[in-house]
């Protein structure tokens, strides 16, 4: 198979395991979980046992209201502070949201834009999930966008349609230098929290696709850059074998990240590699 054939197919036959281009990033979604307390005792067992990991950016992203606990827990290592979604406004009238001011006060690095529990449950369009992404690259934190198809849109071949169409309203009006910020998610929705996980060749077949898309319309730099993560029931069984994809490049982790030992052994298989 010649290099451009290969890459087409996306690398997952070859043999030859490349070193990734790429540094990874592997996040943990915990969702609605985890009072301020649990959260404190996670995290600091979190900051010990990952302590000697320094390759791999590890975000953590605990509930609001567990935000100040784990970013005391982890002050002093190299784990980050993330947060699960944010209001576009920066202040105002607005009962029950958070700003990204309001994170980035609290030491939070990143923040989750655009989760599909988010789209689906809260009915968010493309559109706030662009007014979102725009505040959050304001105020400072840096964005890892979700975007996904449900099982549906996958039956009917409609994969490579969503993400086209989820990007581009994501990507309104922003700049090539804004959009260089963004970390991806890709989590086909049919793979959340179902235990079903995309093969690596499905999610790696998606990803290439989306950088293809990225090349296309910001160069080929800036695509080459670009940290494309897949979620989707990850577990330590099957990480490794995500991570060792060529477009893979790190994981949003979310039932998994919430017991310190798989959240841990998910980490340590992406060294190295
Ligand atoms: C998520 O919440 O982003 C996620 C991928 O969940 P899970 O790993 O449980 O499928």
């Amino acid at each position: 198979m010649n290099e451009k054939n290969n890459q087409k197919s996306g690398n997952h036959q070859n043999s030859e395991v490349k070193k990734k281009t790429r540094s990874l990033l592997i996040a943990g979604n915990w969702k609605m979980y985890k009072d301020h307390k649990d959260a404190y005792v996670i995290a600091t067992a979190l900051k010990e046992k990952l302590a000697d990991i320094s390759t791999i950016r590890i975000v953590l992203c605990p509930p609001f209201t567990s935000l100040q606990s784990v970013g005391q827990a982890i002050e002093g290592s190299s784990l980050l502070l993330g947060a699960q979604d944010v209001h576009w406004e920066r202040e105002g009238a607005f009962t029950g949201e958070i700003s990204a001011q309001m994170l980035l006060a609290l030491g939070c690095k990143y923040v989750i834009v655009g989760h599909s529990e988010r789209r689906h449950l809260f009915h968010e369009s493309n559109k706030i999930v662009n007014l979102k992404l725009k505040a959050v690259l304001k105020e400072g934190p840096l964005p890892i966008l979700c975007v996904g198809e449900t099982l549906q849109e996958r039956e009917r071949g409609k994969t490579e349609e969503v993400m086209e169409d989820q990007l581009k309203g994501a990507f309104e009006d922003l700049t090539p230098e804004d959009i260089g910020k963004i970390v991806l998610a890709y989590e086909p929705v049919w793979a959340i929290g179902t235990g079903k996980t995309a093969t690596p060749k499905q999610a790696n077949d998606v990803h290439l696709f989306i950088r293809r898309k990225l090349e296309e319309k910001y160069g080929p730099e800036m695509a080459a850059k670009m940290n494309i993560l897949y979620g989707g029931s990850v577990k330590p069984e099957n990480a490794k074998d995500l991570l060792k994809e060529q477009e893979i490049d790190g994981a949003l982790v979310g039932g998994a990240s919430l017991e310190v030992d798989s959240f841990e052994k998910i980490v340590r298989s992406g060294v190295d590699l």
